[in-house]
């Protein structure tokens, strides 16, 4: 089948950038969310790409209007469903919400359609039985800002047939993506599972009173010559972020509390990251970007 139509379910803050990039590249998209006032946020989300667009990829006005007509919006389910090649779900990161979906659209689409989630941290055979087609279900997985961030990490369940994980590989790259295929399910992926453990050790070494964050990214940086040390990233990916994906850790590694609690620390003194202009740094103008920081 080649993959025509596409419904984008959940239109936050994933589900609106993977519905405008997926029509910015010339395909028919349908953008679904539970009611009119959700899809009023997503029509501003998507409007408020442009500048983004237009710095971070050189887009024109031409272009990204182009891309804006091929978008529907419904808050009918069974409209959006109803003729989808592909269906890409980005709704709420809850495992109850995720089930009650598939079980939904597992009989309103046809049965052409393939269902892929971008969970986060959910493996597609959670889902499957939901679904009624775990061969034609999988995880597609985008990382914020999809644009500029480009990777697709493609990951099937056991059951997923090979034929509907390549269709979905060659999507990815039809819409700028670059398709990361996993051979398994891993729950991570494989940009998570390298980053979240990175970005623990870093935590620890500075609860441990081993060295403070701006000499653990100052070590990172020039030992390894990255752009950015694990401070620096945590600022990027948001200090509220960060402290929910160590939440989700701590039932199997109490030993992260005290992490926590620096976090909340962070928290409740408005410090949120790159966001709110302050985190381990401070922005627009980041230590780390300037010549001294490096000399120590
Ligand atoms: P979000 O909270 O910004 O958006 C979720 C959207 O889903 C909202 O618009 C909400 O109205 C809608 N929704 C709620 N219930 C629904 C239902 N039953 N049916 C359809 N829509 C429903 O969340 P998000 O950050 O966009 O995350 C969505 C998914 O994308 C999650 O699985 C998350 O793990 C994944 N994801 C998020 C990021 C990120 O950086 N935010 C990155 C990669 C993947």
């Amino acid at each position: 089948m080649v993959i025509k139509k596409v419904t984008v379910a959940g239109s936050g803050v994933l589900g609106s950038q993977i519905a405008f990039q997926s029509a910015f590249k010339g395909f028919d998209v349908t953008v679904y969310d539970i009611n009119q006032e959700a899809i009023d946020k997503a029509k501003a989300r998507i409007k408020n790409l442009r500048p983004a667009y237009h710095r971070d990829i050189a887009a024109s006005d031409e272009a990204f209007d182009a891309g804006l007509n091929h978008l529907t919006y419904t808050d009918d389910l069974a409209q959006a469903t109803k003729d989808a090649d592909l269906i890409i779900e980005a709704v709420p990161e809850r495992p109850d919400i995720k089930h009650d979906f598939y079980q939904k659209i597992s009989t309103l689409a046809p049965s052409k359609t393939i269902f892929a989630s971008n969970s986060s941290t959910l493996v597609p055979s959670m889902f499957a039985a939901d679904t009624g087609r775990p061969k034609q279900f999988l995880n597609m997985h985008f990382s914020n800002q999809v644009w500029l961030n480009n990777t697709a990490e493609i990951m099937g369940s056991p059951e997923t047939d090979p034929a509907v994980y390549n269709e979905i590989v060659q999507y990815a790259r039809d819409i700028g993506m670059v398709p990361i295929q996993l051979k398994k399910e891993q729950p991570g992926y494989i940009l998570n599972s390298l980053l979240v453990p990175f970005l623990d050790a870093a935590e620890k070494l500075w609860i441990n009173g081993v060295a403070d964050p701006h000499t653990i990214d100052r070590t990172w940086i020039i030992a390894t010559g990255a752009p950015f040390g694990p401070f620096g990233i945590l600022d990027a990916v948001g200090i509220r972020t960060a402290y929910n994906i160590t939440a989700a850790e701590l039932p199997n590694k109490p030993e992260l509390q005290p992490i926590l609690d620096k976090l909340k620390e962070l928290l409740d003194q408005g410090k949120l990251g790159q966001e709110s202009g302050e985190g381990f740094y401070q922005y627009p103008n980041p230590e780390f970007k300037q010549p001294d920081f490096l000399k120590g």
